[in-house]
């Protein structure tokens, strides 16, 4: 299209006048008076979408809102400038201008392309709202920057005549939303637009209509997008939401680009000051900053980093190397040489410190040069290093500990199912001898015990399957000798769970093994002890149930060992025994943990067995008796000597009472004799009436009374002592031996008194023997008084009483014993009567009967003579 031609179309179409010819440009069409194409010419027909086609409108060559214009039929649009925009092959409008020609038969329709006209047009206006914009926000104060962006996507917002806009710059975490402009609008949830923004950001403008996915999230409401981009990719969108239309993407693209370069290239600007700021805190934390080395001159530090170190900001390297640790300034020299010349540079170094009293300061001098002239960073490492020397010393010191323990701690690579030693520590030379070189290191298998080698080969195994293990084997030394190992190993896995390496230990546990060998032969000998033990060996609980029993005891019990465990103990005793038994029990304590006393059981198929038994309770922390342990002697053959001897002591007395009880028969037989014969006298005399009789033979059965109690009375005291003990009172046991005493007493002239109590308790045994005491005693005092041939012998029996025991005192006025004899007395078989007469036994058994009793006989001289005390316990029935 040419200027001039142009020119003439840019004045308002109605000052247009109509041309002569029409011109070979622009596009031509021919119509009939229906307005259907006959024909197209000119260049643009080109452009249009539509080719030629027979009995096509010109209206089916327009975009819809042209066919206003075009109104009625040809004849109608004469004379007038026409504005038409055709369909073009490339999407786009083709906006034209022209006017309707009559031809000879039909009409000419010549229009030229204005779209330039237009395009400049819309720019025109545009150019001061883009200005407006831009310098909004490159004058602004920070403070103001997002607050002054909402502003001016109003402006925009109003111009577009949108609903809402909206901001969405793009961060390192992905899209952010920045601002929108007031007006409300329903937008989709951030993280959706986000996703979808990620996905769009390649393309230029979009439209919703374009995008099925974006048509749906906004409802079918109209949007548009506009992407800004700095470089490749997008770096902002602005969303625009409820225009009625979308504005040419040229203009919207400038227009986003005026809002949104300014702001982030400020956005930018920011972020890097914030950053840089941060640098300079990380700097100042770390005592790191930069240094350069120009090729000619002094040394530059950061001022920052001059300033933690105390040294000026510019330093010759004299200086420099001055403030350094002598033994580092060579290094640091040579190091300096060598970065001149393009190798990197990369020292420790220490930098003095004023005070001669403080340590150093290490610093990490790194740098590279080029062209001479040399530039990096210090880093100030003291914190690391003290670090390093600390972890270093506990290292040091872990090392010492591992070398000087008696572990050896190794480590063992695992390479295709097979492990390699590869460590280990340096306590492996004193417990073995081993050099950690040596063969046996490399392949400890080697020098595991020929018996141990399975369990060798089982360790590996459930080493590599289970991750750990835990076993013991022998291993031999440099010297042969085999030692015992505990061998504690664990396996690390790599991150696929592959097997990398093994730590282990090996602790030398030869003196503990051997010491439980040797406590388990002790074992074994102590347990063949109480097996083969002839005595009794037996643990209990309190309740008496059975832990173990030996042979001996079970053949006792006549049951087998197995049979005694779980047994009650109780099922061989009498209730009494029983009950005995438990209660001494309960007298144990930690303190006096030891009991004995002689059990009497009921064994099967025999009568009765007496045992010692000898009782030791274990206690728990709190003093709880938890069980006990008890050794037995059968003690039944001496029981029954000693019952023996006190049957034969029995019957001794007897006999030595033979004189008094004849005298004691005797009366009663004298009594009835003289009754019978006065009774027969009379009868001959005829003169016995029967109240005579009935006295005689009354007096007769009375002294038939007494003989027979008499007899009674010695027959019962000659019969065997039962076995067990029972209660009586001993008082009773007091005039039994009245009974059988006090006739020959009286006929020797010993006088003896009875001081009866008011109360008579009970106490356990038997009442024979009691009596067998007392006899005995009576009988000693009767004897020493008739010695001593006193002008009026007495003996008195008297009972004391008080809460727990009962007390019977014998005394007599036979001038008592000599102190010196008080022990002996007691003694078998001592005597100071003539041969024949004394047997000695009599205080011994007694002594024997009271003790038995749990009580205690005793001597003491009081008043005119001797004063024997029987003590004994009371029965007190709960
Ligand atoms: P025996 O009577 O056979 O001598 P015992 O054991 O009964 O044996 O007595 C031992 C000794 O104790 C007597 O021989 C006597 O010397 C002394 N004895 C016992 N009772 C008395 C007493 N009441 N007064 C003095 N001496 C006594």
């Amino acid at each position: 299209m040419s200027g001039g031609l142009f020119d003439r179309w840019r004045t308002a179409p109605t000052a247009v006048a109509e041309p002569q010819a029409p011109a070979a440009v622009g596009l031509q069409l021919w119509l009939d008076d229906q307005a259907r194409v006959l024909r197209l010419a000119g260049p643009l027909r080109t452009l249009l979408a539509l080719p030629g086609q027979p009995g096509a409108q010109v209206h089916d060559y327009l975009l819809r809102h042209s066919w206003l214009v075009l109104e009625g039929e040809p004849a109608d649009w004469q004379g007038q400038p026409l504005d038409l925009d055709f369909h073009t092959v490339m999407g786009h409008a083709l906006h034209t201008r022209g006017w309707l020609l009559r031809q000879a038969q039909g009409w000419l329709l010549q229009l030229f392309d204005i779209g330039d006209l237009l395009r400049e047009q819309r720019w025109d206006r545009q150019r001061p709202l883009l200005g407006e914009i831009g310098h909004a926000l490159r004058e602004c104060g920070v403070s103001r920057l997002a607050q002054t962006t909402q502003e001016q996507l109003q402006v925009l917002a109003d111009h577009w005549q949108a609903r809402s806009l909206r901001l969405m710059l793009r961060e390192a975490e992905g899209w952010r939303h920045y601002v929108s402009s007031e007006g409300a609008w329903p937008w989709p949830a951030e993280q959706v637009l986000q996703a979808r923004l990620q996905a769009l950001s390649a393309q230029g403008l979009v439209e919703a209509n374009d995008d099925q996915e974006l048509l749906a999230l906004c409802g079918g409401i109209s949007l548009f997008m506009v992407p800004c981009r700095l470089g490749q990719d997008a770096e902002a969108w602005l969303l625009c939401a409820g225009a009625p239309q979308a504005p040419p993407a040229d203009m919207a693209l400038a227009l986003a680009r005026t809002l949104i370069e300014p702001l982030l290239v400020r956005h930018r600007r920011q972020q890097l000051h914030e950053q840089a700021g941060h640098l300079d805190d990380l700097q100042q934390q770390l005592g790191a900053g930069w240094w350069q080395w120009p090729a000619q001159g002094d040394l530059q530090l950061d001022p920052a980093l001059a300033r933690t170190l105390a040294l000026p900001s510019r330093i010759s390297e004299p200086q420099w190397l001055a403030h350094l640790h002598p033994a580092d300034r060579e290094p640091a020299q040579l190091a300096l040489a060598q970065a001149r010349e393009g190798q990197v540079l990369g020292l420790n170094l220490r930098l003095l410190t004023g005070d001669s009293q403080q340590a150093p300061r290490w610093l990490h001098w790194a740098g590279h040069g080029r062209g001479g002239q040399v530039r990096g960073f210090l880093l100030d490492i003291s914190a690391l290093k003290a670090q390093e020397q600390q972890a270093g010393a506990a290292r040091a010191r872990l090392e010492n500990l591992i070398a000087s323990s008696p572990a050896v701690i190794y480590v063992q690579h695992y390479a295709e199912g097979a492990l390699h030693s590869t460590f280990f520590s340096a306590s492996l030379a004193p417990l073995l001898g081993w050099a950690a070189d040596s063969e046996q290191a490399r392949q400890p298998g080697l020098a595991v015990h020929p018996d141990d080698r399975a369990l060798w080969l089982q360790r590996t195994r459930d080493l590599l399957r289970e991750g750990q293990v835990r076993c013991r084997y022998r291993l031999r030394d440099q010297l042969g000798g085999y030692h015992w190992m505990l061998d504690e190993a664990r396996l690390l896995r790599d991150d696929l769970g592959q097997p990398v390496e093994v730590v282990g230990l090996w602790l030398d546990v030869s003196e503990a093994t051997e010491a439980a060998e040797r406590m388990r032969q002790s074992e074994e000998r102590y347990r063949v002890l109480v097996e083969d033990s002839p005595a009794m060996i037996c643990r209990y609980r309190p309740d008496l149930t059975v832990l173990f029993g030996n042979r001996p005891l079970a053949d006792y019990l006549g049951c087998t060992p197995a049979q005694l465990e779980g047994a009650d103990l109780g099922q061989w005793l009498s209730a009494g025994q029983r009950e005995a038994f438990v209660s001494r029990l309960r007298t144990l304590t930690p303190e006096q943990p030891l009991s004995s006393a002689e059990i009497c059981l009921q064994l099967p198929g025999r009568e009765h067995a007496w045992w010692v038994w000898a009782e030791r309770g274990l206690f728990d922390d709190a003093g709880r008796l938890l069980e006990v342990q008890a050794v037995g002697r059968d003690n039944t053959e001496v029981r029954r000597s000693q019952q023996q001897l006190l049957q034969g002591a029995k019957m001794a007395t007897l006999g030595e009472l033979a004189t008094g009880l004849v005298h004691e028969i005797n009366q009663p037989l004298n009594v009835m004799r003289m009754a019978v014969a006065n009774t027969l006298k009379r009868l001959e005399n005829g003169v016995a009436d029967p109240a005579y009789l009935e006295d005689k033979l009354r007096r007769i059965e009375a002294q038939v009374e007494r003989a027979a109690r008499l007899v009674e009375h010695m027959r019962v005291y000659g019969r065997r002592s039962a076995l067990e003990h029972v209660p009586f009172r001993a008082w009773a046991a007091v005039e039994g031996a009245r009974a059988l005493l006090e006739e020959g007493l009286r006929g020797k002239g010993v006088a003896l008194r009875l001081e009866c109590p008011g109360e008579q308790p009970q106490v356990l045994g038997h009442q024979d023997q009691l009596e067998q005491v007392l006899i005995n005693l009576l009988v000693n005092a009767r004897d020493a008084l008739l010695e001593q041939g006193r002008a009026q012998p007495w003996i008195r029996v008297r009972q004391l009483l008080d809460r727990q025991c009962v007390r019977l005192l014998v005394d007599d006025n036979a001038g008592g014993i000599d102190p010196l004899l008080h022990e002996r007395i007691f003694e078998p078989f001592f005597t100071t009567k003539p041969a024949g007469v004394g047997t000695g036994l009599g205080l011994s058994v007694s002594h024997g009967i009271v003790a038995h009793m749990g009580g205690s006989l005793t001597v003491a001289n009081a008043g005119e003579g001797a004063c024997f005390c029987i003590e004994l316990p009371l029965h007190i029935t709960s």
